[in-house]
């Protein structure tokens, strides 16, 4: 039924229930008050529908009450009196329904109003709670359960405290609820800080509450009301702002403390920030910098940087870091690492950039020494090397690589410093150098580093260096040795070489001293010998043969020295030289017993020689070859007591003559059999026991026969047991060859004239009387200019020349002689105290045809003037 419908429908019933009520009272009241019951009717009507049922109501029960219960009953009589109860009566309705419309609508309003409170409290997004003022919870709004995990109908009538529990989030101990405090003290109460609420389910969350106390009307209080929200989300948010205001001031901070220059320019270069570093870097403060275009810093020649810069950061790249050059203030160039990124708004349009500049000059030029330094270790010729703690190399340079025989510093890290030794220097390096050197902090020493290649020892000055940090702390070792091998090689063969100085100059005072002993024997014989002769005359018997035999022998000893010490020179200056050609070792062999036999039969030995069964030829110098064996034999003879036994014996060992001179003399003892060879050794070594030598003989003999390719050896069973010293030469098979053609006869020659020039007068007085009483006609002269008046006056056939002349020497007479017409076919012959054959070989240049060393052996003269066709 609709709702107006029914409202009328309520109101015709009670005017129904009023009328009928009046009926049944009727009898009781009679005619008074006919109305009395519509006055309820009208009132109920107004009150449930409101006033135009309630004026129904009013006009109908009027009609119907006056109709029934008014005299005249049944019946309408408008009079006087009537028309006045009529206006009361609608006096008195219309001031009912007017009260209870009005009380009707006021209800309504309040209806209305509860229903927003109501809904809003339903409906906001705090929390609300309310309460009596026992404090007893009466309202809780769906906020409110859920944030306290309690429904309306379980709270209702609870405590507020129990629904409502709140802990100090720092402390955690339980608190007071805002409601409580509003509720005694009558105020309202906010407390917005660290609240956590604990729900019924015994979850936390932070909240901000708040409390008001309830009042009606009339001041009075009724309850309160408590208010409250979830604030975890802003609690995460405040947190999240304060993280980020940290950050900001964190950042800030570090570029304000930053050693780099951190800079913000604009895209139009313009500079926009500069820190505490870029005013240190660059020499602007910030006040001086900020506002001005970033080209106060870059290098004039640089300047095109900026551009691409500026166009990479406009892309929204970064700029990656790079080192250039930027000027500061002062006009000091210095060397920067810069880096520069966009910086971009929120909606990612680069409006400027950020540059980030370190000044690395110092790290440049650190780096340019560094680098200078490891070109000077790199380079070096040195030994330098560092090794860690353990002994194990870090780096080795490259002269140090080589010199031991690594390839690279992967080959080196392998090894340990240990190897770098001999076995047998580790123990003194490692146990005693090295902890000397921990000690000390340095120290030198002489070593011999191995090479791990060829295992060759290269000495080393070793000089170690402990290395530590600025505070002590040992970080290895270090060396810069040098290759001393060259300096001790040189040291040694310097030390060697004193030794054999001093060796050399003892034996060679030795050696004076034998050399004028020898001098002495012959010239004592000879000064003998040459009393006899002076006391031979007309009444005098003449000269004993012996004597004049003795005074040969003496003479050819005497010679023989000179010989000697002529080859000691050669010897000592390797100017030994050999005229080659085939030599028969048979004959060679005659010659030299021939030269030995005056001394071999003075002593009375007895002599064999034995040779080979056919005979063997060589290639060499025969007269040197003669010596060899003519020393041989000599010394045999020496070193033998009279009446002794030698033997030498020739023989063929395959491509080999093995000549063998053998005595039954004093004998070497072993550990001499080498060193007989070098020269001035003697086995006794003392003058006593001396037998005619210089201590020269054998080192000539090793010598000469080393010079033939051959060998020289000394054998002897020891002292007094004989010796035996064994040659051996290499044979040389001749090529057959034609038979040579027989020589040309030589005329027989006639007298010659013969021109003899010595400054030594007896010595030309002397030639010329022998050349004499051998049929020669002979001038002389005494020195150049005579010699070449003498020339010149007697054109002689033969001029035998002295060379060490006064006025001019025989080279410049020889010379002048040869430029003369006469002078040419002249035979001209040095005869001089000089027989090296540089000395011929001068002479020869000078234009003399032969060359004769004094004393002159006179068959060798007259050979030589035969083979020049000097006539005799
Ligand atoms: P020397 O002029 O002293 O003979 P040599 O060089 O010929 O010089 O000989 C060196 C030394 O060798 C002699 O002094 C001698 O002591 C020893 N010696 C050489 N030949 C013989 C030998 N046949 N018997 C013993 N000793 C010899």
């Amino acid at each position: 039924m609709p709702h107006r419908a029914r409202r009328y429908l309520i109101a015709i019933a009670a005017l129904a229930a009023a009328v009928l009520f009046r009926w049944l009272l009727d009898p009781v009241i009679g005619d008074s008050l006919p109305m009395v019951t519509v006055f309820g009717a009208v009132a109920a009507a107004v009150w449930v529908g409101g006033a135009v049922p309630a004026a129904v109501v009013a006009i109908l029960g009027y009609l119907a009450c006056y109709y029934l219960f008014m005299t005249p009953r049944y019946a309408f009589v408008f009079d006087l009196p009537n028309m006045v109860g009529l206006a009361a009566y609608l006096f008195t309705s219309s001031l009912i329904i007017a009260i209870g419309e009005a009380m009707r609508r006021a209800q309504a309003r309040a209806r209305e109003r509860s229903d927003l409170l109501r809904i809003t409290l339903a409906s906001i997004g705090d929390a609300v709670i309310t309460t009596d003022n026992a404090g007893h919870v009466t309202y809780l709004n769906a906020v409110a359960e859920s944030l306290t995990g309690w429904k309306q109908e379980d709270a209702k009538g609870q405590p507020l405290d129990t629904v409502f529990r709140v802990l100090d989030e720092q402390t955690r101990k339980p608190i007071e609820s805002p409601a409580t405090r509003a509720l005694r003290e009558g105020t309202v109460v906010s407390l917005a800080n660290h609240t956590l609420l604990l729900g019924r389910d015994g979850g936390e969350r932070p909240v901000d509450d708040s409390a008001a106390p309830i009042r009606e009307e009339g001041g009075r209080m009724s309850g309160c009301v408590l208010i409250f929200r979830d604030v975890s989300e802003r609690r995460g948010l405040e947190k999240a702002v304060a993280a980020r205001f940290l950050e900001a001031r964190l950042l800030a901070s570090i570029v304000e403390s930053s050693d780099d220059a951190i800079v913000r320019k604009s895209l139009d270069s313009v500079i926009q920030s500069w820190n505490a570093g870029a005013e240190r870097v660059f020499g602007y403060t910030a006040e001086e910098a900020v506002g001005r275009h970033i080209s106060i810093i870059i290098p004039p020649e640089r300047l095109a940087e900026e551009d691409h810069i500026i166009a990479t950061l406009k892309q929204g790249r970064r700029v990656e870091p790079f080192e250039t050059e930027r000027v500061r203030k002062d006009g000091r160039r210095i060397h920067v690492s810069v880096t520069i990124s966009p910086i971009k708004d929120e909606a990612g349009n680069v409006v400027a950039a950020s540059k980030i500049a370190r000044d690395v000059t110092k790290q440049r030029q650190a780096e340019a020494e560094r680098e200078m330094f490891a070109t000077l270790i790199e380079n070096s010729t040195d030994f330098i090397a560092i090794a860690d703690l353990d002994a194990v190399p870090i780096f080795v340079n490259r002269a140090g690589l080589k010199l031991v025989g690594l390839d690279d510093m992967d080959a080196a890290r392998k090894v340990h410093v240990r190897d770098f030794f001999f076995p047998e220097d580790q123990a003194r390096i490692l146990d005693e150098f090295f902890p000397s050197v921990a000690a000390k902090g340095h120290g030198e020493v002489d070593v011999r580093f191995r090479n791990f290649k060829t295992g060759d020892a290269r000495w080393m000055a070793y000089k170690v260096l402990k290395l530590s940090d600025d505070k002590g702390q040992v970080l290895g070792f270090a060396t810069v040795s040098q290759d001393i091998t060259e300096r001790r090689r040189l040291e040694d063969g310097l030390r060697q070489l004193a030794a054999n100085l001093s060796e050399e100059g003892r034996r060679k005072n030795e050696f004076l001293a034998t050399l004028a002993h020898e001098l002495r024997n012959p010239l004592a014989a000879l000064s003998n010998m040459l009393e006899i002769l002076r006391r031979t005359g007309p009444r005098q018997p003449a000269p004993p043969p012996q004597a004049v035999d003795g005074m040969g022998r003496q003479l050819s000893q005497l010679v023989r020295l000179v010989d000697d010490l002529l080859d000691l020179s050669r010897i000592t200056h390797n100017r030994l030289e050999l005229r080659k050609g085939p030599v028969a070792l048979g004959a060679v062999i005659d010659q030299a017993v021939e030269s030995a036999r005056p001394l071999v039969e003075s002593m009375r030995h007895e002599l064999r020689v034995v040779p080979s069964p056919e005979p063997i030829a060589l290639e060499g110098d025969s007269a040197r070859l003669a010596q060899v064996f003519g020393n041989l034999l000599n010394n045999s003879a020496k070193y033998t007591s009279p009446g002794g036994k030698i033997e030498v014996k020739t023989e063929r060992h395959g491509k080999e003559a093995v000549v063998t001179v053998k005595d039954n003399g004093a004998g070497i003892p072993p550990h001499r059999l080498d060193s007989i060879f070098e020269m001035f050794n003697q086995v006794q070594g003392s003058l006593e026991r001396s037998q005619g030598g210089l201590g020269i003989g054998l080192t000539l003999v090793r010598r000469l026969v080393q010079m033939h390719g051959g060998s020289v050896q000394a054998e002897s069973a020891g002292e007094g047991k004989g010796s035996e010293f064994v040659v051996r030469l290499p044979i040389h098979e001749p090529r057959p060859a034609a038979s040579p053609a027989p020589a040309p006869a030589r005329q027989p020659s006639a007298g010659r004239r013969i021109l003899v020039v010595d400054d030594n007068h007896d010595s030309a007085e002397s030639l010329a009387m022998l050349l004499n009483i051998t049929g020669n006609q002979t001038f002389t002269a005494h020195d150049g200019a005579d010699a070449l008046d003498a020339a010149a006056k007697q054109r002689p056939d033969v001029v035998l020349l002295d060379i060490g002349l006064p006025t001019l020497n025989g080279y410049e007479v020889c010379r002048r002689i040869r430029e003369e017409p006469w002078g040419k076919e002249m035979v001209l012959i040095a005869l001089t105290g000089w027989g090296q054959d540089e000395d011929r070989r001068r002479s020869h240049e000078a234009g003399f045809d032969g060359h004769l060393v004094k004393p002159v052996n006179y068959p060798a003269l007259i050979a030589l003037l035969d083979s020049l066709g000097v006539a005799k």
